[in-house]
């Protein structure tokens, strides 16, 4: 048995929280935080397998100005920014490459494609089953060219093993009355699914947690103590020590800061989006339906209705401009005509994202007993359970079911 600190208890820290303790260990998360109001309660909620394609696309810098002019854009780069992004953007675009977007997009669906069954077995052994809702999602196109922009990305996914129906917007319309008519495509992705609600699934698994006798401190991680390449111990941020045998830095975009102060360069930046919760919406939707056109999804949780997405490149720092989350509810109406956005719930959420849009899994070869779970972008709640247990993998010296070399923390 290893006393196991994990900085950071959002859904990526809580997952190896779990791993680990099932494998006996005496775990200590700390989260300063309430729990799942990191990034995870901004989210669209989805088990997105196959969302493969990474966000560095060929033509990428092209569209940078647009990013720079428009900031209610789908995607939007604040002018202050730019200057403390360059590095990360820098390695970023050196992967919108054809050759490089193919090899993320093979390593990121050999993860994905993991994730349903350890979601389906963490919240199963949570017993929460209830969940995951299995039920595949809508994307709609307004026409040819707006569909053609998805072409690539849809090509590549179904080389990779997805399962993506075209439809005709009629037939989305039939699957789901409340879409507007107009669209003139759409897609199925069959291999999708979604969380009822993101923020009870956090909760829920630090409850299962709390109940099998791991330790939740309500205090930021902040700094380490070392014996050479050995971190001997975590300081919350109250000055209390906590004796570790091993360390996991679990904590979403602040995970950058924590590894600089262990000596470790990570290339991950913050990428804002928005949410917003709509109670008395005066729609039904059953599918998460999104509108890749306006860069966001509508999901229809256990207690809301909540349009969620957009991107925006601000700094680690950055304070939200709420602007965004009420143009998605205006945006949301060309999708859901009869959307009525009474009560709202607005929240933003850093995506935690590395510039190759691969997250950062496992040991680093630099320190004896620190792993890295974090860096998950998009896909954090999708993968959150497959990281628990590769990083439980790790630290028990267990061969891993898939090669991890790819999400290494040493890669940047
Ligand atoms: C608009 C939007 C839509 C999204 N849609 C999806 C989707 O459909 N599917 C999907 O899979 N993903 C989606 N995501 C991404 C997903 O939400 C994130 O990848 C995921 O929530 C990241 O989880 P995390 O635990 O790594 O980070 P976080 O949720 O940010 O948790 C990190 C935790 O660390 C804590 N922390 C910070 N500093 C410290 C410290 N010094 N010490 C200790 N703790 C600390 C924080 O309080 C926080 O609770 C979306 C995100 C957004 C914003």
């Amino acid at each position: 048995m290893k006393r196991v600190v994990i900085a950071g208890g959002g859904v990526a820290g809580i997952s190896c929280a779990l791993a680990l303790q099932a494998d006996g260990h005496s775990v200590t998360v700390l989260e300063p935080g309430p729990a799942g109001e990191g990034a995870s309660w901004a989210s669209c909620g989805c088990i997105a397998v196959g969302e493969i394609v990474p966000l560095s696309q060929p033509g990428l810098l092209m569209k940078v100005p647009g990013w720079l002019l428009d900031p209610e854009a789908p995607l939007s780069l604040r002018p202050a920014s730019v200057p403390g992004l360059l590095p990360w953007l820098a390695r970023f675009t050196a992967n919108a490459r054809p050759s490089r977007m193919r090899a993320i997009a093979a390593d990121l669906a050999r993860l994905t494609f993991a994730a349903t069954a350890d979601v389906r077995a963490q919240l199963a052994d949570a017993g929460a089953p209830e969940l995951l809702v299995e039920r595949p999602v809508i994307k709609l196109f307004d026409g040819e060219r707006d569909k053609a922009t998805m072409g690539a990305a849809f090509g590549l996914a179904r080389e990779l093993g997805c399962t993506i129906d075209e439809i005709s917007g009629r037939e989305a319309q039939e699957m789901e009355p409340a879409i507007a008519a107009g669209f003139k495509y759409a897609a199925v992705l069959r291999d999708w699914s979604f969380v009822a609600d993101p923020k009870r699934l956090v909760e829920t698994l630090l409850q299962v947690f709390a109940q099998r006798g791991g330790t939740v401190l309500p205090l930021a991680c902040a700094g380490f103590e070392r014996d050479g390449a050995r971190v001997t111990a975590v300081r919350a941020a109250d000055g209390r020590r906590l004796a570790a045998d091993e360390v996991v830095i679990a904590a979403g975009s602040q995970s950058r800061g924590l590894a600089r102060q262990l000596g470790i360069r990570l290339q991950l930046e913050g990428l804002m989006g928005y949410s917003t919760g709509l109670q008395d919406a005066g729609v039904e939707l059953k599918h998460t339906v999104f509108y890749p056109a306006g860069g966001f999804g509508i999901t229809p949780y256990e207690r809301e209705l909540a349009v969620a997405g957009t991107v925006e490149f601000a700094g680690l720092a950055a304070a939200p401009d709420w602007r965004r989350a009420d143009v998605l509810v205006n945006r949301a109406r060309r999708v859901l005509p009869g959307l009525q956005a009474g009560t709202r719930r607005r929240r933003m959420g850093r995506r935690p994202f590395t510039p190759d849009t691969r997250p950062i899994i496992g040991r680093t070869s630099k320190l004896a007993n620190v792993s890295f779970a974090t860096g998950h972008g998009q896909l954090g709640l999708t993968l959150a359970a497959t990281t628990g247990r590769l990083v439980a993998d790790a630290i028990a010296g267990r061969r891993p079911d898939q090669d991890i070399g790819a999400f290494s923390p040493d890669r940047f």
